[in-house]
């Protein structure tokens, strides 16, 4: 045998060996985590995470000290190391708290496998050990609603906000008291009471997302914290919704009977860094509710608060502004960046208030949409564009005309007949007109949309995806759906120059757009180095503030009829 066939013999055999200890791994009912003598997780199977209740995500990277173990007679794995480093093995008993609460056991082994290579061998003795933890869950859980404790909770809030700190996310602690339940105890009974306080644990439970932390603090007190928080809506739409549904009497013992309950709530990184804190003060924001009145809840910061409730008085504005027609179409030119001519121009609304002036989308769109105001206004910004495209056509400006539409306005089931109203009305020829929507709009209602931008195309309007790249989506839909257009969103043209990551996503939009036959629109471009850039790697058309900001109608005529829209400089 010549040396080479031994070397493929040898690495044959290694590799036999190397995938027969990997099903071992995968089957074995020990869990198994390979650590480095900094304690970091290389490598774990999959008992190790049905032992533990972790995730994948929870634990590749981070320090076995990070993993909120507690560790049998050592105060932290700082000195389980220790013992480690010098000793070569440790042995003990080691337990924690699956996500949804309950504990789990092990008796786990730690050993040196080399001078980089630390073993750690988890065997499962939560049910061998069964007794001691119902004993552990006697101190760990409320006997009579079977709720995590006052202490539990501590516990595990401090995991997950250490889990937050390193994920940088939101936190809500949400304390709830219900109102009177003094006055229910004294006038129908304890065990009347009791009933309720199980029948009330068992609505907040499921009230809320699977696997969320709902806890027992006291009598009638009970805490829920919401460990991924993408925005404070999302937290104060539970939360009323709760309240709300609350409402509905409850039967108990033969009786009908109504509860209204007070929350307070405290968010994490704003109101407090640890659970102490965060508990007090959305106890703090607890009563403050109950003070202005039960059955209502606040948040701890004022300025949430004060978005609460400039939110209530903007809805109503809002509609009061649609029928006084306050609203204003700005129009944002964009250019063909080949030919340096202005092309088009994105119709963007303003709010032209009485009291407080001109007010920028941002502050009241997201209000329009959360209520249905979105609907006929939409219907109104439409009509304007084309009234005001028909004009610019007139007037002998071939401009297309963009419009935002937003998801309730797709999901109207007569959008597309109405449209047609609106351009048979206007007499606006729809090879003029674009539509924006952004990627979250089409995969929130895959079928529909695509029924809808199909139509749309039928009747020659064009589709752009507006802010494209800055929500997760996959890039197969593009397929599914007659887009004409990809317009880069403004943050990645902000550093376009100098930072290579905003680089390589502009210019892969770039050639994304160019692959699939469409064109790419860059938004924000305020600089000539920007406009440099773009123009090199042949992005079809631009929009921003170097060439104009949004105009008015009248404005936008001007500028037409002035400048032959040209591009200056470049
Ligand atoms: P969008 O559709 O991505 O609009 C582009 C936004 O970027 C506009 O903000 C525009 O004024 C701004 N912008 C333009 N050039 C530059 C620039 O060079 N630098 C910077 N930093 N910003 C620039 P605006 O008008 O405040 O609109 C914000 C968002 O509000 C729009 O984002 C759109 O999502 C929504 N919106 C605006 N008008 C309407 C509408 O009529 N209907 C709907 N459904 N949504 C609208
Ligand atoms: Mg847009
Ligand atoms: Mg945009």
């Amino acid at each position: 045998m010549n040396r080479d066939e031994e070397l493929k013999r040898k690495i044959k055999k290694l590799q036999d060996k190397l995938s027969l200890m990997s099903k071992v791994l995968k089957y074995m009912s020990e869990g198994i985590l390979i650590i480095d003598r900094e304690g970091r997780v290389r490598s774990a199977n999959d008992a190790f995470f049905s032992i533990t209740g972790l995730r994948q995500e929870n634990v590749y990277g981070k320090k076995l000290s990070d993993l909120g173990f507690k560790w049998e007679g050592y105060p932290s794995f700082r000195e389980v190391m220790e013992i480690l480093l010098s000793e070569g093995v440790w042995k003990g008993e080691v337990w924690g708290v699956h996500r949804g609460g309950s504990p789990f056991t092990s008796e786990t082994t730690l050993v040196k496998a080399d001078e980089e290579t630390y073993i750690a061998i988890f065997l499962d003795s939560t049910d061998k050990r069964s007794l001691e933890a119902s004993l552990r869950s006697l101190a760990y859980y409320d006997s009579l609603t079977g709720l995590p404790n006052r202490a539990l909770l501590y516990d595990h809030l401090s995991q997950l906000l250490f889990q937050a700190k390193e994920d940088s996310r939101k936190l809500a602690v949400i304390f709830f008291d219900i109102d009177s339940f003094k006055l229910i105890n004294d006038t129908l009974g304890h065990e009347v009471g009791d009933s309720l306080l199980k029948a009330f644990a068992h609505r907040l439970t499921s009230h809320f997302p699977q696997n969320t932390m709902v806890a027992r603090f006291g009598s009638d007190e009970f805490v829920v914290v919401l460990d991924s928080v993408s925005g404070i809506d999302d937290v104060e739409e539970l939360v009323s919704g709760f309240l709300k549904s609350v409402t509905t009497p409850f039967f108990l013992e033969g009786q009908k009977i109504y509860i209204t309950v007070t929350a307070g709530i405290s968010i994490y990184p704003i109101d407090g860094g640890d659970p102490q804190t965060l508990l007090r003060n959305a106890d703090i924001a607890m009563h403050h509710a109950k003070e202005l009145g039960k059955s209502s809840y606040k948040f701890f910061t004022n300025e949430l608060n004060l978005k609460v409730s400039e939110r209530f008085t903007l809805q109503a504005e809002l509609r009061d502004a649609l029928e006084r027609e306050e609203f204003v179409l700005y129009y944002q030119p964009q250019f063909e960046l080949q030919t340096n001519s202005m092309v088009g121009v994105e119709a963007l609304i303003r709010w032209h208030h009485p009291d407080r002036g001109v007010i920028l989308p941002g502050r009241f769109m997201h209000v329009a949409e959360d209520t249905d105001i979105i609907v006929p206004l939409g219907y109104w910004i439409l009509k304007r564009a084309c009234e005001d495209g028909k004009k610019l056509l007139d007037k002998g400006f071939p401009l297309k005309v963009a419009v935002n539409i937003s998801t309730k306005q797709i999901a109207e089931s007569d959008f597309v007949r109405k449209l047609k109203d609106i351009l048979n009305e206007t007499g606006f020829d729809p090879n003029f007109l674009e539509i924006e929507i952004t990627e979250s709009v089409l995969m929130k209602n895959k079928q529909q949309s695509a029924d809808v931008l199909r139509e749309l195309k039928k009747m020659g309007i064009s589709i752009a995806i507006d802010d494209f790249g800055t929500s997760y989506s996959s890039l197969n839909y593009l397929k599914y759906f007659p887009v004409d257009k990809l317009k880069i969103d403004k943050s990645f043209i902000g550093d376009v120059v100098s930072d290579p990551n905003d680089v390589a996503i502009a210019t892969t939009i770039i050639a994304i757009a160019h692959n699939l036959g469409l064109k790419a629109t860059a938004e924000g471009v305020e600089t000539e180095e920007q406009l440099i850039f773009l123009k090199l790697w042949q992005c079809d058309e631009a929009q921003g503030f170097y060439f104009s900001p949004p105009v008015t109608l009248d404005s936008l005529m001007d500028m037409l009829s002035n400048e032959n829209f040209k591009i200056r400089g470049v």
